[in-house]
């Protein structure tokens, strides 16, 4: 069975977002633990995971990804920020874990002008401090991102290196973002391109190891390196790209979740319909 959702608000009770998922008609979701842009976050009511945990199941919603907060930078210069970040983090992950969440997605920071080398490494490092003590079953899914100013990880390169430095390999995967992955410079609105894409991703990391693709159109152009989702089909990849990727063999074990823009629940409603409407049966 294919997975199909879309990133789902966690307003009001941490449950209420499988509730809303429910409703869209996603059998897959991703959430925020917490506010997104604050270092606080208010501890979970037993009876809420409990709630969570049993909805999850009732519903088959899974799996469930946890989004990182902004934020979090693990490749930041600062050294106040980078130490924050690490705390942050192991306690988002116990968090996802509690929950029953299968991935944590991450982006993988700003370098801040320091270089990309030393960006990948000090996020390196602090990933494998993060797998070694938190001693957790969680994932973490490392997302490729559009390289604006001075992120790291637009490059699938950046990807392996981190991978290839971690003591335990196995805890990571990939999430990717098929708007970052255009913004970045991959051309896979054209058949060839995309061919030479995931090819090359295949090469340097394995396609098994994307567990979520971002389905995300984009509005900015190949290469931009600027962020801006679209709805499906009516950005720069477009629809037939976005069906040849839905369809490709090599995605087809990972779970599509939508960042589309969003007024309303109407736009969801449509965008996981033409979704579906991909899927070729
Ligand atoms: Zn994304
Ligand atoms: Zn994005």
């Amino acid at each position: 069975m294919r997975r199909i959702g879309v990133h789902v608000s966690v307003a009001g009770k941490i449950w209420e977002s499988l509730e809303r998922a429910k409703a869209l008609g996603c059998n897959t979701m991703q959430i925020f633990s917490r506010n997104p842009r604050s270092w606080q976050a208010a501890e979970f009511d037993p009876s809420d995971i409990e709630n969570f945990r049993r909805l999850k199941k009732e519903y088959d919603i899974a799996p469930v990804a946890v989004h990182i907060p902004y934020i979090i930078n693990l490749a930041t210069p600062i050294d106040g920020l980078y130490k924050k970040s690490i705390i942050a983090y192991i306690e988002d992950i116990a968090r996802a874990d509690v929950l029953g969440a299968e991935y944590v997605v991450t982006h993988l920071g700003s370098h801040v002008g320091t270089g990309e080398d030393k960006g990948i490494r000090r996020f390196s490092v602090a990933l494998n401090q993060i797998i070694n003590k938190a001693g957790i079953k969680t994932i973490i899914l490392l997302e490729n991102t559009a390289g604006s100013g001075s992120c790291i990880g637009y490059r699938f390169e950046h990807i392996k290196r981190i991978i290839n430095a971690l003591d335990h390999p196995e805890r990571v995967g990939v999430c990717l973002d098929t708007a970052h992955t255009f913004e970045s410079g991959y051309d896979i609105k054209t058949k060839a391109g995309l061919e030479k894409t995931l090819k090359e991703f295949d090469k340097l990391i394995g396609l098994d190891k994307i567990r979520v693709v971002h389905f995300n159109d984009s509005l900015s152009t190949v290469g931009s390196h600027v962020d801006r989702h679209q709805h499906i089909g009516k950005g720069n990849i477009g629809l037939a790209a976005m069906k040849r990727i839905i369809n490709h063999p090599g995605l087809r074990g990972a779970a599509f979740i939508m960042e589309t823009p969003k007024k309303t629940d109407k736009d969801d409603r449509r965008n996981i319909k033409i979704a579906y409407g991909l899927l070729r049966s």
